[in-house]
């Protein structure tokens, strides 16, 4: 089978390989470069929305905690002002008596207790503690100087004093709200309370809230986490410093800087701060871990010069953000990995349909080569047919051609035997004559066994005529190609045809076969055999010790007859045409040159064979071979 070798044609193998093993080789980086890219956008992404979710959020908690100080403050903003009204403390103010100090002093116990404040005093002018809430105390501020103290200072011109600060004689910090206190129109002194604010840094951390406040000078006096207090959110110079630890304000707290790692403006008000994670500033709990990253958001509380910061912490937020970022990866991963296999799947379904397709259109190929081959063979075949028929016909012409051969052979053979046949007839008619006469005398003189004894010579002679002229009407019958001979038997019937030249010849006869069935007509072998012997006896007519040999031998599923004389033999011109019709070297009517040919004719119509030998001894060899009915060889003869 030829193919059509276009099916076949691949691409030049440079430009097969090459688009593969470029993709190949920059697929998985594509892949993992898109992934890590994509990855971080998701968690971008999700970390900005979320921010922004945090930032809203946190801006409705800013204004909650911002207005929760911004009253906490303002609680106590009109109690100072209320000892104006006080006529106890302008006495005192005017005429400093022990009676009026300690009038006074109980009453700002009092007053103190019920404001739950922590501590209420009343300055005179040079600003000196006149009278006080705590005056039983051990660290009581009575008597004590503080003109230095800024709300003093402020009060006493009378401008409100706001001050957040840490106590000089105890060290405790507080808020301090200063009012100067008229009369007619004239400062007389200065009235303050202090406030501590611990209650609402409690609050925060109940609530879990990270807030602090910074004052004026960007220092952080309230915080939820205590490690943060008393540091400055802005950058101080050493001058500020130094002014500030002058002022006493913070006492003698260092006042170090709350440094972030990061510090990114969102918005107005909201930053977004990072602070190591070891950091002592951070919350007890979330030390030795990650920087810690949060979102504050700053207010102005209103009255007052100070800011409120709410910190929301971004850990979570971050850690979610991660989370949404390796899950776009997994998932683009995912994706990705299923657009791969799905492509070569196509590929392979693809590479299969064209591969089916080829074997299909070879299939189909193969189809109408096979058509067009039978429809070859077909006509081939017709032709084989009527070449056979042909053949057959021309056989059949042959055969009845042959069997006419072979019948006028035979009659031939009757023509030259006419002559001895005469003889052989006349003979024993010649001889019942006499014996006829003689009987008919005998029975007139009454000899009867005499007559009896010729009557059944005449007999025995009728019998022998008898016998001649069936065999001649055997041999001249139309025989068969088919059918089974004893070979014993066509000896005998040959030899009975044959027998008067047989005895008269004086020939001696050697027998040496058995009696086997072979392939042939009775009748044609004994034709056959009538021939060779007849031919035998012909060539040993000058011989004066005729010899005639018989000999059989089976062979490779035939049976091999020789029949052998010691004739004249045949020279070589003759031998070229032994086997041609029509040949014989006989003088006149005694040959018709049919014999030979028409025993190997018979032979060779049962799968047989007629052939000649030279013996150097001399005489001649015919060697008739015929298929034997059974392989199996009978008794000898
Ligand atoms: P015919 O006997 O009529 O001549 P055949 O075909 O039988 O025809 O024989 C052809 C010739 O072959 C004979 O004329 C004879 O010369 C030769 N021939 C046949 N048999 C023998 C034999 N046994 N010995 C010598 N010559 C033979």
């Amino acid at each position: 089978m030829k193919c059509d070798p276009n099916l076949y044609r691949a691409a030049p193998p440079s430009l097969a390989v090459k688009p593969r093993l470029i993709r190949h080789l920059f697929l998985p980086p594509l892949v993992i470069v898109l992934m890590v890219g994509l990855g971080y956008a998701g968690f971008w992404i999700s970390e900005h929305f979320g921010i922004r979710s945090l930032s809203e959020n946190g801006q409705r908690q800013l204004e909650l905690n911002a207005r929760a100080v911004e009253s906490e403050i303002s609680k106590y903003t009109y109690l100072p002002s209320l000892l104006e009204l006080e006529s106890s403390v302008s006495q005192l103010l005017g005429d400093p008596t022990p009676e009026h100090r300690q009038t006074v002093n109980d009453y700002l116990e009092g007053l103190n207790r019920r404001s739950r404040s922590r501590a209420i005093y009343v300055m005179d002018t040079t600003g000196r503690v006149m009278a006080t809430s705590n005056w039983r105390d051990v660290d009581s501020y009575l008597g004590e100087d503080l003109s230095f103290r800024a709300y003093f200072q402020n009060a006493v011109r009378g401008q409100p004093g706001r001050f957040y600060g840490i106590g000089s004689t105890n060290g405790e910090p507080g808020y301090y709200l200063a009012h100067g206190l008229e009369e007619h129109g004239k400062i007389i002194g200065v009235a303050v309370v202090k406030v501590r604010m611990e209650a609402m840094e409690e609050r925060w951390q109940r609530a879990r809230l990270e807030a602090f406040v910074s004052d004026e000078n960007g220092i952080i006096i309230l915080s939820s986490d205590p490690a943060r207090r008393l540091k400055s959110v802005v950058p101080l110079s050493d001058e500020t410093k130094e002014k500030l630890a002058r002022s006493l304000q913070y006492y003698w707290f260092p006042l170090n800087e709350l440094q972030p790692l990061a510090r990114e403006t969102l918005a107005e008000g909201v930053e977004k701060l990072t602070f190591p994670a070891n950091s002592e500033l951070l919350p007890r709990q979330e030390r030795d871990e990650e920087n810690i990253s949060y979102l504050a958001q700053t207010r102005p509380l209103s009255d007052t010069p100070w800011n409120f910061t709410l910190l929301t912490p971004l850990q979570d937020l971050r850690r979610e953000a991660i989370n949404q970022g390796i899950l776009v990866a997994v998932a683009f991963a995912l994706v990705a990995f299923l657009l791969i296999a799905w492509n070569e799947r196509r590929k392979v379904i693809a590479t299969r349909l064209a591969a089916r397709e080829a074997l299909q259109e070879a299939n189909n190929q193969l189809e109408r080569r096979i058509t067009e081959r039978t429809a070859d063979l077909r006509a081939s075949n017709d032709r084989l047919k009527s070449q056979i028929r042909e053949r057959r016909q021309a056989e059949e012409t042959l055969r009845r051609a042959q069997d006419e051969l072979v019948q006028a052979g035979k009659l031939a053979a009757i023509g030259q035997m006419s002559t001895s046949i005469a003889h052989e007839l006349n003979q024993p008619l010649a001889a019942m004559r006499t014996l006829s006469g003689n009987t008919i005398r005998f029975l007139e003189r009454g000899q009867l066994d005499v007559a009896s004894t010729n009557l059944k010579t005449i007999n025995d002679l009728i019998d022998r005529m008898g016998r001649i002229t069936a065999s001649l009407r055997s041999f001249a019958r139309r025989g068969d190609d088919k059918g089974q001979a004893s070979l014993g038997k066509a000896v005998e019937a040959a030899l009975q045809v044959l027998g008067a030249r047989v005895e008269t010849a004086a020939v001696q006869l050697h027998r040496q076969f058995e009696d086997v069935q072979v392939q042939i007509d009775q009748t044609r072998l004994e034709q056959i055999l009538v021939n060779l012997i007849g031919n035998a006896l012909d060539a040993m007519q000058a011989q004066p010790l005729p010899e005639l040999w018989l000999e059989g031998e089976a062979f490779d599923g035939k049976y091999r007859l020789r029949v052998r004389d010691n004739g004249h033999g045949i020279d070589a011109e003759a031998r070229k045409h032994l086997f041609e019709p029509f040949f014989t070297t006989k003088p006149g009517e005694q040959g018709l040159g049919l014999g030979l040919t028409l025993s190997a004719s018979l032979a060779a119509a049962t799968g047989g064979h007629l052939g000649v030998e030279h013996p150097a001894s001399g005489g001649t060899t015919f060697v008739l071979s015929l298929p034997l009915v059974s392989p199996t060889p009978a008794e000898p003869i």
